[in-house]
C-alpha cells in the first residue's frame, strides 16, 4: 500500500468517520506470512472489545456470586419504583423526556399490570387518561406533551396507555378515531411507509409499525391505509436476516426488526419474509456467556432486547416456526444481571441505573420466556392467550407490547364501534 492511499485512509478514518484509533498497517513479506497473519479481531483492541470484556466480567461475577441462590423477580420491590411518579414530581434530569409523556405513562402502567393486574387501580387509570387527553384536547391524534404537534410514536404510546385503563369512565369511547384515521392517511409517504408527523418527521419501519398498531387497535385499518405497506416492510430485511429502518439501506437492528415483524404480523404477511435468515439472526443475538441479547452484531448485551428480540422469537413461535433462543439463559440474565436488590426497577446491564423504559421491556421479555402463547384466531394471528400455569408475570401480546388480555378487550371494544371512512 503506497503512502498516498494510507494517508487517504487515515484522513477518512480520522476526519470523516471520526474514529479515535489509528489505522493499523501490517506488512506481509510473502504469501506464507500473509496467510498466517492473524484475523484482525484476534489482536485488535477497540473501545467496543474492551467494554465487552468488562460487561462479560461483571456478568460472570454476578453469576458466580449468585450461583447457589434462588433468585426470583422482586415484584413488590419494583412496585415502589413504579408507584413513585403517580404521587411525586419526576426528578429534574427527566425534563428531556417532556415530549415523551405518553411513553412514560405506558411504561409504568404496563409494568404494573404485568406484575399484578390489580396494581393499576382506577384512581391511577383516571390520572393516566386525564393526562393524555389534557395534552391532546381533540383526543387524537396525540402529542408528547402540552402545546406540541401530534406525533405518531406518541400516538402509539397514548393508545397503549389508554388500553391499560380498562375504559374507566368510558374513556375508550372518547378517542377520536376519525381524526386519527384522517391524520394517519396524511402521514403516508410515496414509498408506502408512514412518517411521524405532518410537517416534519422520519419515515421508517418504526413509524410504520406504530401506524399499523394504532390502526389495528382502533379497528380503522382499511385497505387504503395498508396499500403498499407490506412491500415497504419486507424491503427492510437485510442480508443478516434482521430488519433495518428503511428499505435497502440499513443495518439489521433489534428495535427495527421487532417493528417490521410485528407490522408484518398485523398485515398477516410475516411468512413472506426470509424466515430462515430471520430465525438465524434472532438466535445470533444471544451470547452464550452473558446470556442476554444484543441489538446488533458485535454490540453489547442490553436488557431491553429481551423484548425487542424476544418478541420477534415469540412471533416466529406463534406462527408455527418454533423458538430459536435459550429462554432459561435469558431468564438468568434478567434475574441476575438486570435486577439488583440494592435499587428497585430493572436495568440494561450491570453497572447501569434502572429506568422506566428498561423496566418495562425487561419485564415483557421475561413474560415471553414464561408463557407458551397460543393464537386465538388462526386467520389473524395477532390475538394470543397463554397456555401456561404458575407464572410470575401476566402474558404479553408480542405484536402490540401489552398484556394479552388488555389487547383483546380493547380490540373487542373498538370492533363494536362504527367504521370510519
Ligand atoms: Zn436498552
Amino acid at each position: 500500500m503506497g503512502d498516498l492511499s494510507l494517508k487517504t485512509i487515515k484522513f477518512i478514518n480520522a476526519q470523516l468517520l471520526g474514529r479515535k484509533r489509528p489505522t493499523i498497517e501490517v506488512v506481509a513479506e510473502d504469501q506464507t506470512a500473509l496467510e498466517s497473519s492473524p484475523v484482525s479481531m484476534t489482536f485488535l483492541s477497540t473501545e467496543t472489545t474492551e467494554e465487552r470484556e468488562q460487561v462479560l466480567a461483571d456478568c460472570q461475577d454476578l453469576y458466580e456470586s449468585l450461583k447457589n441462590t434462588e433468585v426470583t423477580l422482586l415484584k413488590e420491590f419494583h412496585k415502589k419504583y413504579l408507584d413513585y411518579p403517580f404521587n411525586n414530581a419526576l426528578p429534574k434530569q427527566m425534563k428531556a423526556l417532556d415530549a415523551s409523556q405518553p411513553w412514560i405513562l405506558y411504561w409504568i402502567a404496563c409494568s404494573l399490570r404485568l406484575m399484578d393486574k390489580t396494581w393499576l387501580g382506577e384512581p391511577v387509570q383516571r390520572k393516566i387518561y386525564a393526562k393524555i387527553f389534557a395534552a391532546s384536547l381533540e383526543k387524537g391524534p396525540f402529542c408528547g406533551g402540552m402545546g406540541q404537534d401530534p406525533h405518531l410514536v406518541c400516538t402509539y404510546a397514548a393508545i397503549n396507555s389508554l388500553a391499560l385503563c380498562d375504559s374507566v369512565d368510558d374513556c375508550w369511547s372518547q378517542i377520536n378515531r376519525q381524526a386519527i384515521y384522517d391524520w394517519l392517511l396524511s402521514l403516508k409517504c410515496s414509498n408506502s411507509g408512514f412518517k411521524t408527523g405532518v410537517a416534519v418527521g422520519e419515515c421508517d419501519s418504526r413509524s410504520t409499525y406504530c401506524a399499523l398498531s394504532v390502526a389495528k387497535m382502533l379497528n380503522i385499518l382499511t385497505t387504503e391505509l395498508c396499500e403498499g405497506v407490506e412491500g415497504f416492510l419486507l424491503g427492510c430485511q437485510t442480508y443478516e436476516g434482521g430488519f433495518g429502518a428503511c428499505p435497502q439501506e440499513d443495518e439489521a437492528h433489534g428495535g427495527y426488526t421487532f417493528c417490521a415483524t410485528a407490522g408484518l404480523s398485523i398485515l398477516n404477511s410475516l411468512h413472506k419474509c426470509n424466515i430462515l435468515r430471520l430465525a438465524e439472526w434472532c438466535s445470533a443475538r444471544q451470547t452464550a456467556e452473558e446470556k442476554g441479547f444484543s441489538g446488533r452484531s458485535n454490540k453489547l448485551v442490553d436488557g431491553c432486547y429481551s423484548y425487542w428480540v424476544g418478541a420477534v422469537n415469540s412471533l416466529l413461535e406463534i406462527h408455527g416456526y418454533g423458538s430459536f433462543i435459550d429462554k432459561g439463559a435469558l431468564q438468568e440474565y434478567i434475574l441476575k444481571c438486570c435486577q439488583s436488590s440494592e435499587r428497585p426497577g430493572l436495568r440494561d446491564k450491570p453497572g447501569k441505573s434502572p429506568d422506566y423504559y428498561h423496566t418495562t421491556y425487561v419485564l415483557m421479555g421475561f413474560s415471553l420466556t414464561e408463557h407458551l402463547l397460543e393464537v386465538t384466531k388462526q386467520t389473524e394471528p395477532i390475538s394470543v392467550k397463554s397456555t401456561t400455569n404458575g407464572f410470575q408475570l401476566e402474558p404479553v401480546n408480542p405484536v402490540f407490547g401489552l398484556p394479552a388480555e388488555d389487547v383483546t378487550k380493547f380490540i373487542d371494544f373498538m370492533s363494536q364501534l362504527p367504521q370510519v371512512c
